[in-house]
């Protein structure tokens, strides 16, 4: 499965192959800095599975002074397309990728679970498994 993203202006197009690692909502208290949003709707994905189809080099990368994440968006309107995080995955919104579906995000790409639940800002009530501490191990039992 490919799926395609580009920023608002379309200067920037990029490819995402076959499965993503995760796809899921992350609650960290990393995403919320880097990006300033409650929790992040995640798919990540390998370095290898992401192809910049178009408009490499109109893309500008955010290192984050003390986090290791890196912001990397289009340098003319502002976009996001991803950011990266200490495992070097490519991390992309689901909401950018549905807003690239005709607002439809592929059934196959929707969260599963919640990360980080431990760090959250916000309560979630939904029936997907809620990691406390990462992306593995002990679960709220709310
Ligand atoms: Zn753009
Ligand atoms: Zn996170």
């Amino acid at each position: 499965m490919t799926y395609k993203i580009h920023c608002k202006c379309e200067r920037v197009e990029i490819a995402l192959s076959n499965e993503p690692i995760v796809h899921a909502f992350c609650h960290c208290v990393d995403c919320r800095e880097l990006l300033n949003i409650p929790f992040h709707s995640v798919t990540a994905w390998n370095e290898t599975n992401v192809s910049i189809n178009k408009g490499s080099n109109e893309i500008v990368a955010f290192q984050h002074p003390t986090l290791k994440m890196q912001k990397h968006f289009c340098k003319h309107c502002g976009e996001v397309l991803f950011n990266t995080n200490g495992l070097n995955w490519r991390v992309v919104s689901q909401l950018l990728i549905s807003k690239c579906n005709d607002n439809e995000l592929p059934k196959e790409l929707a969260s599963n679970r919640h990360f980080f639940y431990e760090q959250r800002v916000v309560d979630v009530k939904d029936d997907l498994p809620k990691y406390l501490r990462g992306t593995n191990g002990l679960l709220y039992e709310g």
